[in-house]
This record gives structure tokens, sequence and C-alpha cells, in this order.
């Protein structure tokens, strides 16, 4: 029987589940909450036990992962007996720059590579290296994996990484398109070669991630060649409260128009544009529709922005690859948004992509809607990070 605990450690949270490695299931799962300030809470859940509610002062993430084992380990509401049933650790860590491309257990330089990337995600990756030390602190001798949201994408060529700067924003500074939601690109990339009966390696297709952040990337061979965010996660797709791509020279105008300082402007280009700066009304794709249907112009605004750009990269992708054999849709919009995947592929035919209306409008967890006589498998596919996350920790730590 094999544990594996998955840990996405924030600023002031700490979310967990445990994944039982043979039933490919979660466990138990739970979240701890406003860590180092005041009312810090652990909510935990396990399979068939009641819910557990702990309040209990947690000043730093140290505390919160000692309540995170106790729980557990809980006779009545954990899992386990003892914290040495959880065979190892895999940890979301965000920004990994170049330094890896695929998952590593963690060491010391591990460590020291993921401070170095601060500078590129300065609010996840200090958050990612608190769970780390905390889960160090409190289980000394159980290994540990990184998993990076930017690894999967490091297969992109240069021509697809580099952007039109000068080089020695690349060589010096290290400016250059690092990609996101990697795990799922990745549990995507594998998953829907199988769902479709054929070999990743002769497949071209495009994997669209849509939840409160979006990204789109393009897989040939099973491997990542291009994707939609960027240096950070800012870029792409317009989402929920993130601008997405943009003209650059709107930064400085608006910085000079709105009189922004740097941190002021970055805070309005991820919290407040996007979906919800475009429509007023919310970042939630199921206010917008409600919205949309009571005639709120702006609603339908953000949802036509949305779809456009969506379907905009999917022709681009197809174009960088020189072909496309499957659309992939995931995430809380693409896994339950019928209208919006409806809009994204809207005038696709000519690609040799028609969706199927009917089948568009199931509720499975995988399922293909694209029509019959429709040369590209269009596939909706709930995407399974977690899955993901577990294997490749079980696989370099008890394997
Ligand atoms: P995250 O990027 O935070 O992981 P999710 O992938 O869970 O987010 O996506 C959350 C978003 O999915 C919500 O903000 C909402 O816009 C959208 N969503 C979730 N359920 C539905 C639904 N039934 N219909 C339309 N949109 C949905």
């Amino acid at each position: 029987m094999y544990n594996i605990l998955i840990i996405n450690a924030g600023s002031s949270s700490l979310k967990y589940q445990l994944f039982e490695i043979e039933s490919s299931e979660i466990i138990a799962k739970g979240l701890a909450e406003r860590i180092g300030i005041e009312g810090s809470m652990l909510t935990h859940s396990a399979k068939d036990k009641e819910k557990l509610v702990i309040t209990e002062p947690m000043p730093s993430h140290l505390e919160a992962m000692k309540l995170v084992l106790k729980a557990l380990t809980d006779p009545e509401y954990g899992v386990i007996k003892d914290m040495k049933e959880i065979n190892a650790v895999g940890h979301r860590v965000l920004h990994a720059a170049d330094k890896f491309t695929q998952s590593v257990i963690i060491n010391d330089d591990v460590i020291a590579a993921i401070r170095d990337c601060i500078k590129f995600g300065p609010l996840h990756n200090p958050a990612n290296l608190m769970g780390i030390e905390a889960c160090r602190a409190n289980m000394p001798d159980t290994p540990m994996v990184a998993v990076f949201d930017t690894a999967f994408h490091q297969t992109m060529p240069r021509k697809a990484y580099l952007y039109g700067l000068s080089y020695e924003a690349y060589t010096k500074y290290g400016i250059r398109r690092y990609g996101f939601h990697g795990t799922s690109h990745k549990y995507l990339s594998s998953r829907f070669p199988k769902l479709i009966g054929r070999d990743k390696k002769d497949l071209k297709f495009v994997t669209c991630h849509l939840g409160n952040g979006s990204s789109m990337c393009a897989i040939d061979g099973g491997k990542c060649v291009d994707t939609s965010m960027g240096l950070t996660p800012l870029a792409g797709v317009p989402m929920g409260t993130r601008c997405g791509d943009i003209d650059p020279a709107i930064v400085p105008y608006l910085m000079k128009e709105m009189n922004l300082t740097p941190d002021q402007m970055s805070n309005y280009m991820n919290k407040q544009c996007g979906m919800l700066g475009l429509s007023g009304v919310s970042s939630d794709f199921r206010d917008l529709w409600a919205a949309a249907e009571n005639n709120n112009e702006r609603a339908k605004i953000a949802l036509e922005v949305f779809c456009y750009n969506v379907k905009k990269y999917i022709g681009a992708y197809a174009a960088a690859m020189g072909g496309l054999d499957g659309i992939v849709f995931s995430g809380g919009i693409g896994e339950n948004d019928a209208r919006v995947r409806k809009l994204c592929t809207e005038g696709l035919e000519f690609l040799g992509a028609k969706l199927d209306p009917e089948r568009n409008k199931g509720r499975d967890k995988e399922m293909r809607i694209s029509a019959d006589d429709s040369r590209v498998e269009i596939w909706c596919v709930a995407t399974n990070e977690e899955f993901e996350i577990a294997q490749e920790t079980y696989e370099l730590c008890c394997k």
C-alpha cells in the first residue's frame, strides 16, 4: 500500500491530499487557512468519515503541517495510524524557470533553485518553500519531490520561448516564455491519446486548460511545443481576473494615466482585469452567463472576448504544428461549460474540427464531443493533477 501526500502551499494556506496509489484515489484531503493571521482553521475530510474542523492558532506553516499530520492520523477522523504510512510527499511548486525539465527529489540544491526563482514567482515560490520546510521539519525521514508547473513546457523550441526583446533580456535576466499548468497539460498529453487509442508520437493536438487561470498548450509527438502563458501566468488568453496578452506599450501608458506604481499596475493586471474587468460582473463564468441571459451587454462582451481568444490560439497552434488531430477541453470551464466549448470551436470546420451539439451537452468526465464526420477529435477530459503529482512522486521515491 503506497500513500503519497500532496502539498500545495500558499502564502497563508496549505492544501493537502492523501493519495492512495493502488486505488488511484484521494483518501483524505483538507485545507489549513489563515496561517499566520488570526482565526487559523483546518478543515479535514476523509473517505467515509465525518468532516473535522480544527480551530487552533497556526503562527506558521510548521504548526499547520503538524495539525495536518494530526488530522490524518486521528483515530476517529484520520485514515492512517502513523505518519510512517506516508511513503513520500509531492509538493506543487510554481516556478523552476529552465532549471528543471521534470519533477525531482528535493535536496538542498533543489531548494536553492526554487529560492533562485522567487524573482519570477514572488507570491508562490516563497509559499511553496514554506510548505517544503514545514514538511521537512515534521517528517524528516520521508522523501519529498518537487513537481513544477513549468517543467512540462521545457521542451518548447527556442523560436517559441523567445520574445522579440533584446537577446540580452534573455541571457542576462532570463526573460523568456516558461509556461504554467504543466502538470495538467502533461496529464492531458498522455490521457487523450489513450482515450482515442492512438500513439501520442503520431498526434498533434491542443490542450485548453480553462479555469480561473487559463492556458493553452500545443502538443506534438507527446511534447509541449508552445504554450500561451509566459514568463508569468499573466499572459495568454484573458482569464477570470488576469488580462492575458496585451500590447506592452499599454503598461507604461496606463501607469501614467492611472498614476500607478509598478506593484499597483501588476495588481491591476492580475486581479482587476480579464472577465471581471471586462464584464464588471464577476470572474466566474456561471455568473457571466446568468448576466448575459439578462441582457447584460458587458457580460456578453467578456464571454465573446474569451472564446475568440481561445479559438485564435487553437488556430495559431494548428499552424505552428502544421496540423491538428485533436482539441482537448479541461479545467473548471473546459469541463463544465458547453456554451464556451461551442463558441471556442465554432467556425473551425475549415480545419476539420466539427462539434456535435448533442454530445457537447453531455456531463461525463471524459467524453468525445466532436461529430462523427469531424477529422479532428474534440474531447472534454477532466484534468487530474493529483494523479499526475502522486504518480511522479511514487515513481521517483517508491520504485
Ligand atoms: P482553478 O484555475 O482555480 O483551478 P477551476 O479549474 O476550478 O479553477 O475553474 C474554476 C472556474 O470554472 C470558475 O471560476 C467558473 O468560472 C468555472 N466553472 C466551474 N463550474 C462551472 C459550470 N458548471 N459552468 C460554467 N463554468 C463553471
